[in-house]
């Protein structure tokens, strides 16, 4: 769906313009509009995904049912047939990502027809993602994008833990006390932005018996716990509501002052910001951004010229950890095509040789020092002695268990399983420390893959999902092609990325754990034996645009403000300039917390 929420005409002063409505889009809109500024978001994809709440006020002039408003980039799983059979929605996340880089190389079809179009190794297929840049032996094979009102979250698992350790948690101050305290208030906004719980599971027998069964067998030797979650317990206790980007862009929608002060544009490319000179190292700023309306055609009231310049007083790109450092490659070539002016070189982004990388002299380290994780995968059916324990729960405080049971086995006599149909799934963790540096989902959820055969029960299924990190390392970068588009015509994207030996020792360690932790409570599922996933599967590819404080060493500063740019900031998991294990959507959020209130600051906000 098209959606062009007009209160703002582009041509007026805009305070912000962003690029991108995933959750770090929708955190620096959030808070600059919250502070009273003007904000015009566009976003590449449609506006999919709804959820209605009432408006608040008596302007109700956007109404989706009577007195409520729209709102976009609504979860997708907390649909009722997802929230009946969550193995259905293993299809959605697939319909959902489109990979971001294809090798050529073997894309020779033996059996083709002579006489019909044909490629062949000098020319192979090229549209949609095809690379024939990509080595596959240095691929991000699975690395994938979303795009939509809502990004990635309109299908997360909403798994929100923090970074807790030196090694995961980058530094925003030299001061050990102070970026402690730094850390603990942007985590403490963030949880509340995105609406973090640990409890929302308290009352499942499934969750309860994967959690105490671990405890008791571990002890005090390893950290289970629940897995924090973005989501909360609706008043039917069988379901819950899961969070995402809606959550955070729910005011701008149902509040009439914070409405007139956002735009949101959908089907609308940020094509490329303009900057004012292309030389290195001086100081630079953003004239304005090229914005494209994808489907000009669409005759909807408010339509956009195909193609604008928006010009703001400060610019946010947040389109991913791909498509942040996509826009602003693609923003080093100039208008005018010339070629970029390199000191004492020759060497540039203009020139004509084909399948040219684009390179980036005003921010050298963009794409480089790029991270992603390594996964490990298996899924076990129960253990049939832990029906007993269903039965009998060794554990105090447990009358509510019992009743539920007891329950289930009266109404379903012939159910070989005494677990009740609607029990909600296990969702543990084990804290990630020094000494077993990985982060642990024990849980039972949709990904794109792990769907549970027709024949199975999947009340007895855990899945375990095991995710470690990867040092950076300068070499591990992401190019883009200058003659190879991809599917929405922005440079094509080239992955270069290879663990160092103390990466790979490590995923070895991390899958000998997760055979022991899961064999402990269960047998494997045929099908869904120890596996390391492909490269990239984890979706939390990030640094390729990192923030930190060595400026020779980082795109932006600790505020996400890009080095050498006064008006230009970065947000998403790109920013994040350590390895790291856990999901990163929460310290990601941190990160736009901080820099929209570098935004705010600088641009004395209008009153709200
Ligand atoms: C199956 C799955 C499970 C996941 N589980 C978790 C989890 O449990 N915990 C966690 O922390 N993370 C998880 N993630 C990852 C999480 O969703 C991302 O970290 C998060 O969405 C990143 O937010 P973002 O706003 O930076 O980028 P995105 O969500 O990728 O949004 C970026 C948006 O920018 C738009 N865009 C791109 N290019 C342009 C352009 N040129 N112009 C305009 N718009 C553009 C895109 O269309 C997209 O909508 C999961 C993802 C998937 C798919």
């Amino acid at each position: 769906m098209l959606l062009q929420t007009a209160a703002l005409d582009p041509q007026e002063t805009i305070d912000v313009f962003i690029a991108g409505s995933g959750p770090i889009g929708a955190t620096f809109a959030k808070r600059c509009v919250d502070a009273g500024l003007r904000v015009l978001m566009v976003e590449l994809g449609a506006a999919d995904s709804f959820t209605s709440k009432p408006m608040k006020g008596e302007n109700r002039s956007v109404q989706f049912a009577p007195g409520q408003v729209p709102i976009p980039g609504y979860h997708k799983k907390n649909e009722i047939e997802y929230q009946k059979d969550i193995d259905r929605f293993v299809n959605v996340i697939k319909g959902a990502l489109s990979t971001v880089s294809i090798p050529t190389s073997n894309n020779h079809i033996a059996t083709l027809d002579p006489a019909v179009v044909s490629n062949s190794t000098a020319q192979p297929f090229i549209s949609l993602g095809k690379n024939p840049c990509q080595d596959p032996f240095v691929n991000l094979g699975a690395e994938a994008v979303t795009r939509g009102v809502g990004g990635m979250t309109t299908h997360w698992t909403c798994a929100t833990p923090e970074f807790t350790t030196d090694t995961e948690r980058p530094k925003l101050s030299t001061d050990a006390a102070e970026d402690e305290s730094i850390w603990k208030d942007l985590y403490a906004q963030a949880k509340s932005i995105i609406g973090t719980s640990t409890t929302q599971f308290d009352h499942s027998i499934r969750h309860n018996l994967v959690l105490k069964t671990y405890e008791d067998l571990y002890g005090r030797t390893r950290a289970f716990g629940p897995l924090p979650l973005a989501c909360h317990r609706l008043s039917d206790p069988d379901y819950v509501e899961w969070h995402a980007t809606d959550r955070i862009l729910e005011e701008l929608f149902t509040d009439p002052a914070k409405r007139a002060r956002f735009t949101l544009l959908t089907n609308h490319r940020c094509t490329k910001l303009v900057f004012k000179h292309y030389r290195p190292k001086e100081e630079n700023a953003v004239e304005y951004a090229l914005v494209e309306n994808l489907l000009p055609h669409t005759q909807s009231p408010g339509e956009t010229a195909p193609v604008q310049k928006i010009k703001a007083r400060a610019y946010v790109v947040a389109c991913g950890a791909v498509a942040t450092a996509q826009v602003l490659a693609n923003s080093h070539i100039p208008p005018d095509e010339t070629v970029i002016p390199f000191p004492g070189g020759t060497k540039g982004s203009g020139g004509g040789e084909p399948n040219a990388i684009i390179e980036t002299p005003l921010m050298p380290m963009l794409g480089k020092f790029i991270t992603e994780q390594p996964m490990t995968f298996c899924q076990v059916v129960l253990n049939s002695s832990l029906m007993e324990v269903v039965k009998n729960p060794p554990w105090p405080n447990m009358d509510w268990w019992k009743a539920k049971v007891a329950k289930h086995i009266a109404e379903f006599p012939n159910d070989p399983i005494p677990i009740p149909f609607r029990d909600p799934e296990p969702q543990v963790t084990i804290k990630f420390t020094e000494e077993h540096p990985w982060h642990v989902q024990i849980h039972r959820d949709a990904f794109s893959y792990g769907a549970v055969a027709e024949n199975m029960d999947t009340r007895v299924i855990v899945d375990f999902r095991f995710f470690g990190y990867t040092q950076p390392q300068e070499a591990n970068e992401l190019t883009f092609q200058r003659h190879y588009r991809d599917a929405y015509d922005m440079p094509q994207p080239t992955f270069r990325f290879e663990m160092s030996a103390d990466d790979r020792a490590r995923a070895r360690r991390m899958m000998d754990d997760m055979c022991n932790i899961a064999l402990k409570i269960g047998g494997y599922l045929p099908g869904s034996e120890p596996q390391f996933m492909t490269p990239g599967l984890a979706l939390h590819l990030a640094g390729t645009t990192r923030a930190g404080l060595d400026a020779n060493k980082t795109v932006a500063d600790t505020r996400c403000k890009v080095h050498n740019f006064d008006n230009l900031y970065v947000g998403g998991n790109n920013v994040i300039e350590t390895g790291f294990a856990a999901n990163p959507t929460l310290t990601s959020i941190c990160y736009a917390i901080r820099a929209s209130n570098d935004i705010i600051s600088k641009l004395k906000p209008r009153r709200a």
